[in-house]
């Protein structure tokens, strides 16, 4: 009898684990689709519209994509004093219905990180302190980001003068304000151009020339390197579209739940909190519903990783 749970428990991991793969990879291609039409020499532009406004984080820049991302265009209309009504209820609206799932199952920036999380190095566990410290980052982005625009917004309709100054003086900023804290914007952006720079240059000169490039190279680097140990570390603690889902996400309709009479807690396993991604305390939560304070990305890890079939997705 045990044998046989075991058995389905494998089962049932391993099926979630492969559709979750199949449909990251899936999304990534489609995401990035000029991908697919190298490949298979066909003419994909009729996802352009569809993939602009996807809630998701890519870089505006990203040559293989020209989908930015629904944030990107509402912090864009909102530097061009405009207030995106229709974008800011459907962004919010997503994300009640779905939660973060676009964080967890399409996000092509946590396909990567994911990827980068598969090699064959045991994982880590932040210190509990310094990652709740490390979660006020992107909030910290994202104030920062809103500070900058709105005063944007305003004189674009009030002074225009004083508009063109200040964007000028924003610079890459203003044009793309939330792609610039993308990661997508250091792989699909910065760092080939830097490599073509170091290679028609024959020296490292351009990575050199200016102490904000290379502390940004250095940033990202860093990043990377990091999620090798610590899951989704830019999910967890720059990603700005996931500052903002996370505020909404706590609201939202679909939540996961843990039995109390299934689970077994912390001692006797608490395996669900060793397999998060996004290290969130499972067994502190509410067991009626969690979502990390937003922080989960509705992985199903936990969910299909539990021995007792304690956690459950929640609509409603
Ligand atoms: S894995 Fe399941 S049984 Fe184990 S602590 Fe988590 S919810 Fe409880
Ligand atoms: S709580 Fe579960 S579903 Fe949410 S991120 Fe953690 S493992 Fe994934």
């Amino acid at each position: 009898m045990v044998l046989l749970n075991l058995k389905n428990l494998k089962l049932r991991e391993k099926s979630t684990n492969i559709i979750r793969r199949i449909v990251q990879i899936s999304a990534f291609l489609l995401i990035n689709y000029i991908i697919l039409e190298f490949i298979f020499s066909i003419n994909l532009i009729s996802l352009e519209g569809f993939f602009k406004v996807f809630p998701v984080l890519n870089s505006p820049r990203n040559p293989l994509s020209e989908g930015a991302g629904i944030l990107e265009y509402i912090f864009y209309s909102i530097t061009q004093g405009l207030f995106p009504i229709l974008l800011i209820g459907a962004f919010i609206l997503i994300i009640l219905l779905t939660n973060r799932f676009f964080c967890g199952w399409i996000c092509p920036i946590g396909t990567i990180q994911d990827g980068i999380t598969a090699l064959p190095i045991d994982t880590k566990s932040m210190k509990m302190t310094t990652h709740k410290t490390l979660l006020k980052v992107k909030y910290i982005i994202i104030a920062l980001l809103v500070i900058l625009i709105i005063p944007l917004g305003i004189t674009r309709v009030t002074d225009l003068a004083l508009y063109v100054e200040f964007r000028d003086n924003l610079g890459p900023l203003a044009q793309k304000p939330i792609g610039f804290f993308s990661l997508s914007e250091f792989i699909f952006v910065f760092f080939p151009n830097m490599i073509a720079s170091i290679w028609t240059s024959g020296g490292l000169a351009p990575l050199f020339s200016d102490i904000g490039l290379l502390a940004m190279f250095a940033i990202y680097i860093i990043i990377i390197v990091l999620s090798v140990w610590y899951p989704r570390f830019y999910c967890r603690y720059i990603c700005p579209f996931g500052a903002v889902a996370s505020t909404i996400s706590t609201f939202s309709f679909l939540k996961l739940s843990r039995s109390p009479v299934k689970c077994v807690g912390r001692q006797e396993c608490g395996i669900c909190e060793r397999v998060c991604p996004k290290q969130i305390r499972i067994l502190d939560e509410p067991y009626q519903f969690f979502t990390g304070n937003g922080e989960c990305n509705m992985c199903l890890e936990c969910k299909e990783k539990c021995p007792y079939a304690a956690i459950n997705i929640k609509f409603g």
